[in-house]
């Protein structure tokens, strides 16, 4: 599939530099290049041309383009590079002249993908993956991101797929046949139903991952909790000054800095201090209080923190994994559980890094997870449900109906490489992309 319009970016971020790389994908590439550079340069070799304004003759840069005739590129469409001398004046009177090419227009955020998508060279896990590298942190999500690039997910869905195709084909010839009453039905439906409880085991076993994959793009959440007073941002300040390796200090929603992404030995660690937690007549400050609580409600760690005073701790969320952590260990205080810690002398604070580090590898790090992503996960688990009834409804349900469910199942497994639906995901994917990809 070609599309009719071209289009081009910035590929190299904004500002001064050494080089700019503007890329141009769509029928009109040969043509532009044509008419910037004067002749058309040999396929994928980079060759120096003078660029002149198509409109004016006006000399515009000295530069190194290339020609990559489709359909083997990215996009799968005829592709330009133009790495231009990295000034601002030469790339915006490079940009205009491809502006007024007939039929080039800007990219949107994502366009080039998007295009890759249609044209069947990238799937929609492997897009994913672009982002997911794109927004990619610490080790561990450059990992799981080139992971998922390569197709390591696509791959096996794919293979689910086949399966499950081969699954509904016998169950169709099987009702074509049952008409004409010369087939053994039950044959025919032992291999099918052993198929199909295999592939539901597969499936459920690449299910029951404890959402390692999304927590590793997400970042593991520790929640530092606490009574007024019990040091909770002093404590949060003092392991962010620690930790050498600060990704970025996000003034929280509210007016306060209440959250610090840190990169902990390669793990993204997401610290969340609850003490801008109160009551407020502050639309804004409501609205991050309670992006704050639902953040607590999603909690991988909870850091329960105990005063030397003893104050009593709010109510904490269920299911997180608990840390007590004694604070003010410098003041005389009651001994008890937890690791002792003081923000103001640093005792103890490496011994809770290595304590939190710990907890996030045991989350994130019990083996490479396929499913990265809610919208995988609400797909596979679809998919379960239908072979389930299948398995169920083998033997009493109407052939029909088991059909049925098979084709929602080989329906669900599509919508995770983007078989099915493909453009509504692209543009929910795709709006978080930037400008160039
Ligand atoms: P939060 O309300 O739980 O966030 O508590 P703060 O972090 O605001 O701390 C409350 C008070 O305890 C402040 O006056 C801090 O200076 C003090 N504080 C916090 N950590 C320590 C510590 O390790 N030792 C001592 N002596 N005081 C601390």
């Amino acid at each position: 599939m070609t599309s009719g319009t071209t289009i081009f970016a910035p590929a190299s971020g904004f500002g001064r530099a050494a080089i700019a790389v503007i890329r141009v994908s769509g029928p009109a590439c040969a043509s532009l290049l044509t008419a910037l550079g004067g002749t058309l340069p040999p396929p994928r070799r980079l060759s120096l041309r003078t660029l002149r304004d198509p409109a004016d003759g006006e000399v515009l840069d000295q530069a190194l383009v290339a020609f990559l005739p489709g359909p083997a590129t990215v996009t799968g469409e005829d592709m330009a590079e133009l790495h231009l001398h990295g000034g601002l004046a030469v790339r915006a009177g490079v940009i205009r002249a491809l502006a007024a090419f007939p039929g080039c227009r800007p990219a949107e955020a994502g366009a080039f993908t998007r295009r890759a998508v249609l044209n069947g060279r990238l799937d929609l896990t492997e897009a994913e993956g672009i982002a997911d590298l794109i927004d990619a942190e610490t080790e561990a999500q450059r990992r799981q991101a080139l992971r998922q690039l390569d197709g390591a997910l696509g791959r096996q869905v794919a293979a689910w797929r086949e399966r499950a195709i081969g699954c509904l084909a016998g169950a169709e010839a099987a009702l074509d046949f049952s008409d004409e009453g010369d087939v053994d039905e039950a044959a025919l439906d032992a291999g099918l139903l052993d198929e199909a409880l295999a592939l539901r085991d597969e499936i459920a076993a690449a299910l029951a991952d404890e959402r390692r994959g999304e927590r590793l793009r997400e970042g593991f959440t520790v929640v530092i909790a606490g009574p007024p007073n019990a040091g909770k941002s002093t404590l949060l300040n003092a392991l962010s000054r620690r930790e050498a390796a600060i990704v970025s200090a996000q003034p929280g929603t509210t007016r306060d800095a209440i959250e610090v992404r840190c990169d902990l030995g390669g793990l993204p660690v997401i610290l969340v201090d609850t003490a801008g937690l109160r009551e407020t007549e502050d639309a804004i400050e409501a609205e991050g209080i309670a992006r704050t609580r639902r953040r607590m409600a999603s909690a991988d760690l909870v850091l329960r923190l105990v005063p030397p005073d003893g104050a009593a701790s709010p109510p904490l969320s269920a299911g997180a994994r608990c840390l007590p952590v004694r604070t003010k260990a410098d003041l005389a205080g009651a001994p008890g559980e937890g690791l002792a810690v003081s923000a103001l002398t640093g005792a103890g604070l490496d011994r809770l890094l290595d304590a939190i580090r710990a907890e996030a590898e045991a989350a994130l790090e019990g083996g490479d997870a396929l499913i990265t992503r809610e919208r995988h996960r609400d797909a596979l688990a679809r998919c379960l449900a239908h072979l389930e009834r299948v398995l169920a409804g083998a033997d009493r349900l109407p052939p029909e109906l088991v059909a049925e469910d098979l084709r929602l199942a080989v329906r669900a497994l599509g919508e995770v490489a983007g078989q099915v639906g493909v453009e509504e995901m692209l543009d929910r994917l795709f709006s978080g992309f930037c400008i160039g990809k």
